[in-house]
């Protein structure tokens, strides 16, 4: 599984689900076969129930739970907002 964390600056700490097929068609460059199979794991992870077992972890530790296929842009309480997916960032990207 993809796990991503991001601790806010009010100290809110927040566990990101990001799904592989998510991760693949943001990064770019894959081929559609691989984004399905990606797709499938995805699928099988849900399934499996994973994501609820680690959904009831993040909470026994007191942070937040955010599921990007849910929350594309992570806004916290605080009014900061984060991008969970700016990590993937393409790094032959234009720098303007
Ligand atoms: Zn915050």
């Amino acid at each position: 599984m993809c796990w991503d964390s991001h601790k806010c600056k009010c100290g809110q700490l927040y566990f990101i689900y990001v799904p592989k097929k998510l991760i693949l068609e943001e990064a770019g460059g894959f081929g559609s076969e691989m984004i399905r199979a990606a797709g499938e794991i995805d699928e099988r992870e849900r399934k499996s129930g994973e994501i609820e077992v680690m959904k009831k972890s993040v909470k026994k530790i007191g942070a937040k739970f955010i599921d990007v296929r849910v929350n594309r842009v992570l806004r916290c309480k605080c009014g900061e907002t984060f991008d969970p997916l700016s990590f993937l960032s393409k790094p032959n990207e234009e720098t303007t």
